[in-house]
């Protein structure tokens, strides 16, 4: 997907404050943030939403919760969100599915 942001982002031809990644996940800082924590996890494969997802796809979506739960273990998260948007009329604005972490937890000591 030449066009789409965040296939730039995991192809490191766009910069990003990468908090995660293993083969299948990564998990970036939200560029414009909600609130103190807002971590985006992205599949590295590009599906559009939720809505083009398949049976095939089970496994990733697991592990994009799994990758949720290590960062916010990892950064002692005692309380978060985790949002999908889905569609122009969900609030999804960039079209390759991902998972928004967001946390208001003033303990954490991640930047944004
Ligand atoms: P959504 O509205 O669910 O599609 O969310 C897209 C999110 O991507 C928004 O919260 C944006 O702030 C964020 N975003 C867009 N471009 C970038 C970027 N280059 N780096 C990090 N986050 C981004
Ligand atoms: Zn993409």
């Amino acid at each position: 997907m030449t066009d789409c942001i965040f296939c730039k982002i995991i192809n490191k031809e766009v910069p990003a404050d990468f908090v995660f990644e293993d083969k299948d996940i990564v998990a970036f800082l939200d560029i414009n943030p909600k609130a103190k924590v807002h971590i985006l996890v992205v599949p590295k494969e590009h599906i559009e939403s939720i809505n083009h997802l398949q049976d095939s796809h089970k496994d990733l979506i697991g592990q994009m919760f799994l990758a949720a739960k290590k960062i916010a273990e990892d950064k002692k998260l005692s309380g978060y969100k985790v949002i999908i948007n889905v569609g122009k009329d969900g609030g999804q604005l960039v079209d390759h599915l991902h998972l928004h972490l967001v946390s208001p937890d003033v303990k954490c000591e991640h930047r944004i």
